[in-house]
């Protein structure tokens, strides 16, 4: 059995594709990190008093819903949205009524046309979509912490205390659901999952679509996962079913019958086992099993940010605060990265970014000695800064992502010939402890000088949203 709730009317059946006035209550606030088994006792739903640990929110026909919440004579009606209006080219969305005509993501224009003459085209505007974006990550944040974005539409929240029986988080999907369309807008409809780890609550969020919310308990797993197909899995696109099914994987059932061994060989990498325990509902930080080969932060700049001088300073925060992920990991970097996407104007055939945005995008990466400490990072992520393309079409940074690669554990960390030269051991206690009240206090408790101009011009709050890879 599915634990499946529906919060209002069903819509139509949708083709494929694709977040409390009340302020959180005194229970919710409560976030210890344990498991409380307060359910209660008369359910509908559950024979189980499981906890769940991931709260993933997806919403369904985003960019056309947006359109529909801020054109109301929309609504109702089949939209397609499109990134300029020729009919050669593809939607980049459908709305819930163009969905039922069989027109989604990726319908060439003139198909969707035809499948549904009376369509309404939109331009796509995404500097909209993006501020709805903050919006609704805002609203998501009344109810629950946002753990990270993972799209423009996509975002994961980790439960912890007494969010995490059954029950109370079935309640927290309603409100987030319920908040989103209260507070951003009554068009937005938004699919909820909830399991024990953050990739089968993405596979629950895609369960019941639209406006679902549908928890995956460990005691359900195997008979819930059974009734989907391969492709219904997170990482399992056209090519690996294809590759699944000449190796005589051609069904769930198949797949789960396999150990984790074969099911790694499968895949031939740490990916195939790696799904194998995410199947039975384990939980483990992908970017923290064994050690983090890399950690990252990332930022999609409000419109007002995207200048070059805003845009360092939001490069300078991030690394700031990877760099105490890092110390607090005990790891040291090897490598630095940094990542721009430009936003271009309209109307250029450019194509758009995962965060629906068109975009041209940069990334550059730098080689250091084994280091943890910020004055080296700053430097190496000035260098980088300074590669940046210039020029026209590269003056509007909309997203920073800063990451620090090639981490080393401290165990492995060969100790630097100069370290105790030039007073290394007294700097990594210095720092230590600056963390450390970081970590108590806030993040702008103590900063380095370097670190000022960043405080001023960057926004008072970002959120900091790391996106590791689902798959
Ligand atoms: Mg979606």
């Amino acid at each position: 059995m599915v634990v499946m709730v529906r919060t209002s009317n069903p819509a139509q059946d949708s083709l494929p594709e694709g977040w409390p006035e009340e302020p959180p209550d005194a229970e919710s606030l409560d976030r210890e990190p344990q498991c409380s088994s307060a359910a209660p006792q008369s359910t509908p739903y559950a024979p189980s008093d499981a906890c769940l640990n991931w709260l993933f929110v997806d919403l369904n026909s985003y960019f056309a819903s947006v359109e529909q919440e801020v054109r109301p004579e929309l609504r109702g009606r089949p939209v397609a949205v499109v990134p300029a209006m020729v009919d050669t080219t593809c939607c980049i969305a459908a709305s819930y009524e163009a969905k039922a005509y069989g027109v989604k993501t990726g319908t060439i224009v003139a198909d969707a046309k035809r499948m549904c003459p009376d369509i309404v085209l939109v331009e796509a505007r995404h500097e909209l979509y993006v501020e709805y974006h903050h919006r609704i990550v805002e609203a998501v944040e009344t109810c629950v912490p946002v753990t990270v974005v993972l799209s423009i539409d996509e975002m994961a929240c980790r439960l912890m205390g007494r969010e995490r029986p059954l029950l109370a988080a079935l309640e927290l999907g309603r409100r987030v659901k319920a908040r989103i369309r209260e507070a951003v807008g009554s068009t937005l409809r938004s699919s909820v999952g909830l399991a024990t780890n953050r990739y089968l609550a993405k596979v629950a969020s895609d369960m019941e679509k639209p406006d679902g919310l549908v928890a995956l308990p460990p005691d359900i797993l195997p008979d819930a996962l059974r009734q989907l197909t391969l492709r219904d899995l997170p990482g399992i696109g056209a090519r690996t079913e294809k590759r699944l099914n000449e190796q005589g994987i051609r069904s769930m059932e198949d797949l789960l019958a396999l150990d984790c061994e074969q099911t790694g060989q499968l895949w031939g990498s740490v990916c195939g086992e790696r799904l194998w325990h995410w199947l039975r509902g384990e939980d483990f930080d992908m970017a923290e099993a064994e050690h983090a080969k890399s950690l990252s932060h990332q930022h999609v700049l409000a419109p007002e940010m995207r200048t070059p001088e805003k845009a360092w300073a939001v490069a300078h925060k991030l690394l700031h605060k990877a760099a105490m992920r890092l110390r607090t990991g005990r790891l040291w970097a090897s490598g630095i990265g940094l990542a721009v996407g430009f936003a271009v104007p309209r109307g250029q055939n450019v194509p758009v970014s995962r965060f629906g945005v068109p975009a041209r995008g940069w990334r550059g990466e730098v080689r250091l000695s084994e280091c943890q400490d910020n004055p080296t990072l700053i430097a190496a992520l000035r260098r980088l800064w300074e590669q940046r393309p210039s020029g026209p079409g590269y003056d509007q940074p909309y997203f920073i992502g800063v990451s620090l690669n090639e981490l080393v554990p401290d165990q492995l960390h060969s100790l630097n010939l100069f370290d105790e030269l030039d007073g290394a051991k007294s700097r990594t206690k210095l720092l230590a402890t600056m963390d450390a009240l970081n970590h108590k206090y806030g993040m702008s408790t103590l900063a380095p000088a370097t670190m000022l101009t960043a405080y001023k011009a960057a926004p008072t709050r970002i959120a900091f949203h790391s996106i590791p890879d689902l798959f």
